[in-house]
């Protein structure tokens, strides 16, 4: 994801824009800015983000394994849109000359004791789990929009360390005086990184058609997705996935997680007397802790991003249904902090419901309840694929199977779309059955009707030329409004927060 116009060798630029102090080139970092110790996936390994705010901070033999790791990168073509390596020489001023962070095994207090760590001969290919920087994106007046690169050591994949850093990214980068972040370059086939990204709030803003000529791909050019995030006002909503975890690993082991401190400890015993471990079964029966399943009051928590948006997407699939009743049928057996966003995202997706010509749907004459079938069998999402990676690259690529058959531009339409209506609120402590049961808009109308009449779920008749998921939409979201103002609105989701 590097900058806008990145050019490697080119002088660094500072941000002038946004709130004063701005800052001083390989100056100090603000006092907010400390080593942040996390723990890895395993829940075990204890490792820490260390910041710097200059390259001359960096130890010598770790800058030239991060460069190496860069090279590395750019050699294999498939990520960086850089054809060549850079000399060490650059590679200091390029990644740490505004700000970098570095993740180490164990607890670093300081970047110092990172120093230290080389002088007592530290293998670096062990000890370095990751980097990225934070720069901005464009120059001058727009210096408050940043950027960030990112790197994940060999030693490192899969351990949770692309988003551990991504979640720091978003900490750190606000209190460096940043706005928003873009994100100008994910190939589409970089999958993990589109995964970490979706699930840390990005929003795609973009998608560049063709603009990736990768290494493992000579023949096709690969789309690149735009991402962008405004920064800072998030509370705890990217650590939602890391807290059930957490408290998996509990009922679990019995143990606290390495690094809790008092708060989280006692957190965890309470959130303990809400949530039920049910033992996972492989299929003779032996004990499968991949399957284990996390309750809370009935309702199988999930916490995978990925496996959410999945499950969204079979429940709206089973009959094409609007926002709100497919959430509610979620909610019956799955519990997460935002299905209703969630589910959004899928219908806006859903290649069906983005159908333009007004026209009965074979699939709406036999409608089914989703949560009938669904209690038939297990409560895991019933259709489940070879492998996630593949996945998200089915619902892009079916996305664009869509454009062209019409041609309409994927890109145009969300923009549309998305200046067209605010964003959907998104309310966890709002329970969707409530919603649901609400029958009318106060002029006495129906929005709900929607959602019950065969065929009217995709094609509003109220808005011929532009009727799908934005007329749908809307009608949902005046109707939410309401319930927002009405006390009885609040319930039982907020739970797990
Ligand atoms: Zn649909």
């Amino acid at each position: 994801m590097p900058a806008m116009l990145d050019d490697p060798t080119a002088s660094a630029i500072y941000r002038v824009s946004g709130p004063a102090p701005y800052p001083e080139p390989y100056g100090p970092l603000p006092s907010e800015i400390m080593p942040r110790q996390v723990t890895l996936r395993d829940r075990t390994t204890i490792a820490t983000l260390v910041p710097f705010s200059s390259p001359l901070q960096v130890p010598p033999r770790l800058t030239a394994y991060l460069c190496e790791l860069l090279n590395g990168e750019i050699e294999k073509g498939d990520t960086y849109p850089m054809m060549d390596g850079l000399p060490l020489s650059s590679f200091g001023p390029y990644w740490f000359a505004n700000f970098g962070a570095i993740m180490v095994i164990g607890d670093a207090q300081s970047a110092e004791e990172v120093i230290q760590m080389e002088n007592n001969g530290a293998d670096w290919s062990k000890n370095c789990l990751g980097s990225f920087y934070i720069k901005p994106n464009y120059p001058g007046r727009s210096s408050h929009v940043c950027n960030g690169g990112f790197l994940v050591t060999d030693a490192a994949r899969n351990r949770g360390v692309g988003r551990l850093m991504g979640e720091c990214y978003l900490e750190w980068a606000p209190k460096l005086g940043y706005s928003y972040s873009v994100f100008n370059l994910v190939y589409e086939t970089n999958v993990a990184s589109l995964r970490i990204w979706d699930a840390l709030g990005f929003k795609r803003i973009g998608r560049v058609k063709g603009c990736g000529n990768l290494r493992s791909s000579p023949d096709q050019f690969v789309d690149a997705i735009i991402f962008g995030r405004e920064l800072g006002d998030e509370g705890d909503d990217y650590q939602t996935e890391e807290r059930f975890d957490k408290i998996r690993f509990y009922l679990k082991t019995g143990t606290y997680p390495n690094g809790s401190d008092r708060a989280e400890k006692s957190r965890l015993r309470s959130a303990a007397t809400h949530y039920r471990l049910i033992p996972g079964e492989g299929p003779n029966g032996e004990p499968d802790a991949d399957n284990d399943k996390l309750m809370l009051k009935g309702k199988e928590v999930v916490s995978d991003p990925h496996k959410q948006y999945e499950i969204a997407r079979e429940y709206h699939n089973e009959t094409h249904g609007g926002i709100n009743k497919t959430t509610a049928s979620i909610a019956l057996q799955y519990h997460w902090v935002r299905i209703k966003e969630t589910v959004s995202a899928a219908i806006r997706n859903c290649s069906e419901c983005k159908d333009p010509t007004p026209k009965m749907r074979e699939s709406t004459k036999e409608r089914r309840t989703p949560a009938k079938s669904s209690a038939s069998g297990s409560s895991r999402p019933r259709r489940a694929r070879s492998g996630s990676a593949n996945e998200v690259q089915q619902v892009v690529a079916g996305a664009d199977a869509i454009d062209e058959q019409q041609n309409v531009p994927m890109a145009n339409m969300q923009q549309q779309f998305e200046g067209q209506y605010p964003p959907m609120p998104v309310d966890p402590r709002i329970d969707p059955r409530i919603m649901n049961q609400w029958p009318h808009y106060a002029d006495g109308s129906q929005p709900m009707v929607l959602d019950d009449l065969p065929g009217m779920a995709t094609h509003n008749p109220l808005k011929a030329d532009e009727e799908d998921v934005g007329a749908r939409l809307r009608a949902e979201l005046e109707a939410e409004i309401m319930h927002d103002s009405y006390p009885a609105g609040v319930g039982e989701m907020g739970q797990g927060r």
